[in-house]
């Protein structure tokens, strides 16, 4: 399907109570609310997340659509179809990546979030299309594309 950006539905971690994550682009045009807790961070070295970042790999935390809210800025959200039926969304004042919401889930750009929202990267994808200049210095998994689902 050539998205980077969204786990196929299955793993899931029970939410537990915590404190909320908040998140917002970089003129605060845009902002959201999380009342639940992330699944999982990824970080995603294909040649699409490096352009839309503007960075050596993007970084998504994922979550559940339905503990997830905008609070303002949602109807300015520009979207741009990066392959068939993937979007890019991001704020039209200040170009900052922004939540995408694909059926149950949502996509969270990880460098707009508040704080810390308790929740560790754990994955590399798509190393295979990585920046040649960049090396990874972590001990987390690679994988040269999707991950298999357990992994995820
Ligand atoms: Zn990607
Ligand atoms: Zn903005």
């Amino acid at each position: 399907m050539g998205s980077a950006t969204r786990p196929p539905a299955g793993r899931r971690l029970t939410c537990t109570l915590g404190p909320m994550i908040t998140g917002n682009c970089l003129c605060g045009s845009v902002a959201w609310q999380l009342d639940g807790t992330i699944d999982l961070i990824n970080f995603c070295h294909c040649t699409m997340c490096r352009k839309i970042h503007g960075a050596p790999f993007g970084a998504f935390a994922h979550a559940h659509a339905n503990e997830f809210r905008w609070l303002r800025g949602e109807s300015s959200i520009t979207r741009f179809e990066s392959s068939p039926n993937v979007f890019r969304c991001f704020c039209p004042n200040c170009g900052s990546s922004v939540p995408v919401i694909e059926d149950d889930e949502v996509c969270v750009p990880a460098g707009s979030i508040n704080g810390d929202p308790g929740v560790r990267p754990s994955i590399h994808i798509f190393v295979g299309s990585k920046a040649p200049w960049y090396e990874i210095a972590d001990a987390l998994p690679q994988h040269d594309g999707f991950p298999p689902p357990e992994e995820w």
